[in-house]
C-alpha cells in the first residue's frame, strides 16, 4: 500500500496512531472522510482537495489494491476508520459486498444521477465512470464490415486471428459474466472454446499489449477497454503513435444488446464513522465538476448525464450501451470461472 504524504496527518489516523497527532491545537474536532480507495490518479486528489474547500471536510486518502483494501476493512472490523471504499471494476465492488463491508447509501442525488444498470440496486455501491470493452482490429487487415459482436469473434473466420489478456484479468471476467446474463451460461461456453480455438497466441500481458500485438500484425483483432487505445492515441511516444496509426476501435453488438460497459465506483463502508460526510463526499463525486474531472482522468464516460468527453474519446462517437446490470458481473463469476477453466482459457 502506497501512503500519500500529501495527506500524512489523515494516514496517521488510517495507521492508528490516534487523531489528536492530526489536530494539532485546534478546538473544534476536524471534519474528515476516510478514503479507501483502489483508483489512483493526480487529478483525482486534486478533486479531493476542491472538496475540501468546499465543504471543510478533510479526505484522508489511503490507497492499496482493492482485495487488499477489502481484506484490511475486513480485518478492522468494527474498529475500522473507513468510510468510503473505491475500486475499479464491477466484479470487485461485488467481491466487497460479499465480504460485507458495505452499507446501503439512501440518496436521491445517487439515485437520480447514476442510471440504474450503473449501481447496486439496494445502494451497495454506485457507479463513477464508465469503460466500454471494444474490439481494436488492425486497419490494414480487417475491414470495419467484418466486425459485428463479441460472439462473432468466435465463428472459423477469426481462426490464429483474436488476441486477448488472460481469463483471470477481471475485466474479462465481467465481460463474461454479463454474457452468462444475457446470452446465458451453454451459448458463453460454446463462445469460449470457439475464442479459445481462434487465438492467435496465448494470453500475455495487459490490453496495452493487446493493442500493440494487433498493430504489429501478431493478430487482427482484440477485445480491450477503449481508455487504453486513447492514452496510446494521447502519448507522444512514437511507438504509440505508431500503434494508434495501425489500429481502430469497434463498438461491438450495437445490432443488439450493446457493448459492455465496465465502471469504476464507490460504496459507503459499513460501520463508517462518518457517514453524513461519506455520503456528502459520494455526491460530490456525481457532480458534473468532479464527473468531469473523473472521466477525464483516465478518458472515460461519466455516469451523470451531460458532462463533456474527453476529446479522443468524443470521437470514438455515441453508442449502445449494453444495459445489463453490473451487479451480475460479479453474481456470475463462480460460473464464469468454471466456464473458462473448461474451454482452456488460461
Ligand atoms: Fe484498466
Amino acid at each position: 500500500m502506497k501512503i500519500n504524504r500529501r495527506h500524512l496527518c489523515g494516514i496517521t489516523l488510517l495507521v492508528g496512531l490516534g487523531m489528536t497527532a492530526c489536530q494539532g491545537g485546534s478546538e473544534e474536532a476536524e471534519q474528515v472522510v476516510n478514503l479507501y480507495s483502489a483508483r489512483h490518479y493526480d487529478v483525482d486528489e486534486q478533486l479531493y482537495n476542491e472538496f475540501t474547500e468546499e465543504t471543510g471536510i478533510q479526505v484522508n486518502l489511503l490507497e492499496g489494491q482493492p482485495d487488499e483494501l477489502i481484506e484490511r476493512i475486513v480485518g478492522e472490523g468494527e474498529e475500522s476508520p473507513a468510510d468510503v471504499f473505491i475500486a475499479v471494476d464491477a466484479g470487485r465492488l461485488w467481491r466487497a459486498q460479499e465480504a460485507g463491508i458495505l452499507q446501503p447509501v439512501e440518496s436521491e442525488v445517487l439515485d437520480s444521477t447514476v442510471p440504474e444498470n450503473l449501481r447496486e440496486p439496494s445502494g451497495l455501491w454506485y457507479g463513477l465512470t464508465t469503460r466500454a470493452r471494444m474490439l481494436v482490429y488492425n486497419v490494414d487487415n480487417v475491414q470495419p464490415a467484418e466486425l459485428s459482436t463479441y460472439e462473432n469473434l468466435a465463428s472459423p473466420e477469426w481462426e490464429g486471428r483474436v488476441c486477448i489478456r488472460s481469463s483471470s484479468n477481471v475485466y474479462n471476467q465481467s465481460l463474461l459474466g454479463s454474457m452468462v446474463e444475457s446470452i446465458g451460461a451453454e451459448a458463453t461456453e460454446a463462445w469460449a472454446e470457439g475464442l479459445v480455438d481462434n487465438f492467435a497466441r496465448d494470453p500475455e500481458g495487459g490490453d496495452t499489449d493487446q493493442i500493440k500485438a494487433v498493430a504489429a500484425g501478431q493478430c487482427d483483432v482484440a477485445v480491450v477497454n477503449h481508455y487504453y487505445w486513447a492514452r496510446l492515441a494521447k502519448s507522444d511516444d512514437a511507438a504509440d503513435q505508431e500503434a494508434v496509426a495501425k489500429t481502430a476501435l469497434f463498438f461491438p453488438n450495437q445490432g443488439d444488446r450493446g457493448t459492455h460497459v465496465n465502471i469504476s465506483g464507490m460504496g459507503l463502508v459499513a460501520g463508517a464513522p462518518n457517514p453524513e460526510n461519506a455520503i456528502a463526499f459520494m455526491e460530490f463525486l456525481v457532480s458534473p465538476e468532479a464527473q468531469e474531472v473523473f472521466a477525464e482522468s483516465n478518458n472515460e464516460y461519466p455516469v451523470a448525464e451531460g458532462v463533456a468527453l474527453d476529446p479522443v474519446v468524443s470521437e470514438l462517437g455515441d453508442f449502445k450501451v449494453d444495459a445489463t446490470n453490473v451487479v451480475t458481473y460479479g453474481r456470475n463469476n463462480p460460473k464464469v470461472n468454471e466456464i473458462v477453466d473448461r474451454a482452456g482459457w488460461e
